[in-house]
Parts: C-alpha cells; structure tokens; sequence
C-alpha cells in the first residue's frame, strides 16, 4: 500500500510540475509521518524516502534515535519554547516558527550548539482564528526581526491552508503565499533567503506545486488515514 501510494503522489507532483513547467527537483516531499509507527517509517525510508515530518516535540526525537541518521526531520507543528531543546540539534527544518519569542528561544539554543538552524515562518493566511501564525500585515516587520538572530538562517515562509472541500478553492492562498515571499525578497534582507514554500498537503498538494510551492507536507496521501487514538 505505502509503496502504490508513494508512486502515486509522485506522479501527481510530476504531473503538477509539467502543468506548471516546473522542473520537479524543484519540489521536495516531506512524508508526514506524525502518529504513524516506527515501522512505518522504515518502510518507506527502505522504498527511499528521506525527509520526514512530524509535528510532536517528543514523537519526532523518539523516531530520531531509533531510526537512521541520514533522515531529514522537518518539525512541522506548533512548537513550544520550553520543547526547543529537545530538538534543536535534530531537526534539519522548522517550519513553523510564528513568534519573536520562540525565534529568541531557537537563537540561545542554537547558539548553545553553535549551530545556524534553518526556520520557515508560519503564515496565517487566511486569517483563521483556529490557526498559528503570523498575520500577512505582520509578515515584512516579522522577518526583518527574526534575520537579527544570527544562529538562525530563514528560509522561506510556510502556511496550513484551510481545510475545503475543493482544493482549487485553495489556490488564491497558494497565490497570496507566493506573492509576500517575492514582496520580502525584493527587499533583500541581510541573513535571509525565501527560496522555501512549504504548502500544501494530502488534498491540495497539486495545487500548490502550480502555484509554485518548494516543500509540499503530504501524511494521509501517503501513510493513509491517522488513528488518533493509538498515540
Ligand atoms: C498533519 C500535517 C500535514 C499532513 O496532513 P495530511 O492532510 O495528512 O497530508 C501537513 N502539515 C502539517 C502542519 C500537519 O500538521
């Protein structure tokens, strides 16, 4: 199953890439793996998969040990301040950095490792109560703060579209997402760069890639439906 899957949403990015005349190294595929058993990840690490998602603090460093080293681990879910530590020097992105406070506290982390982590900031485009992140309006002024730090390199912008039934109905935050990287680009802010858009997931990853996203988060499109009650 994990294997037919994996083609499948494969084909899908190559397709989406053509669409768009992209070329498809362009785009990486971060398995979102959150909840899923160790075994599950080794099976799609031995069908080649390398960059994995997880969004729990102490889920992802359990499967860190446990697991090879050459993985990428992306944290994709809200981090909290005092979990920093257990994951600084794990984690080869995080995605979802969405205050000044937690940026101060990936800095001093970083700096304990003297390593530079690489961050995505986590944009609230839609405007969704329910979501994390920082405003479109708060987005130029939040960057320009977090390129301060100097244990911390962002790379891009990343956001969770809003579930929807149609995933075309999606497009227009792909696109809004999209334009403010090019906006805070344009600016050319010391110590950034925003070649990261981390959008899309299982039901409208093939929108995003048209729209021109670099990471797409796909879980269920690949692992198949999450069983909370397990973990
Ligand atoms: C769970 C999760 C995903 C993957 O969701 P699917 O719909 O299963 O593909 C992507 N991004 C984030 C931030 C998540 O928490």
């Amino acid at each position: 199953m994990l294997k037919e899957n994996l083609a499948f949403v494969e084909n899908e990015i190559q397709a989406a890439c053509v669409r768009a005349n992209r070329s498809r190294k362009e785009v990486t595929l971060v398995a979102v793996s959150k909840t899923k058993p160790v075994s599950e990840l080794r099976k799609a690490y031995d069908l080649g998969v390398r960059v994995f998602g997880e969004n729990k603090v102490q889920e992802l460093a359990d499967k860190y040990e446990e697991l090879p080293k050459d993985i990428h681990w992306h944290m994709i879910g809200h981090l909290q301040r005092n979990k920093v530590k257990y994951i600084i020097d794990k984690v080869d992105m995080i995605h979802s950095v969405d205050s000044i406070r937690l940026a101060e506290t990936i800095e001093k982390e970083a700096a304990k490792h003297s390593i530079r982590v690489n961050v995505l900031i986590e944009v609230n485009v839609a405007g969704e109560e329910s979501k994390f992140g920082v405003s479109c309006e708060e987005l130029p002024g939040f960057v320009e703060e977090v390129a301060k730090f100097p244990h911390i390199r962002v790379q891009g912008l990343m956001t969770i579209a809003p579930f929807v039934e149609n995933s075309e109905d999606n497009r227009v935050i792909f696109e809004r997402l999209r334009k403010l990287s090019v906006d805070i680009k344009e600016k050319n802010v010391d110590n950034i760069t925003m070649r990261v858009l981390s959008m899309g997931m299982t039901n409208d990853y093939s929108v995003a890639v048209e729209e021109g996203a670099t990471m797409v988060r796909v879980g269920t499109g690949i692992f198949g439906t999450r069983d909370y009650a397990r973990v």
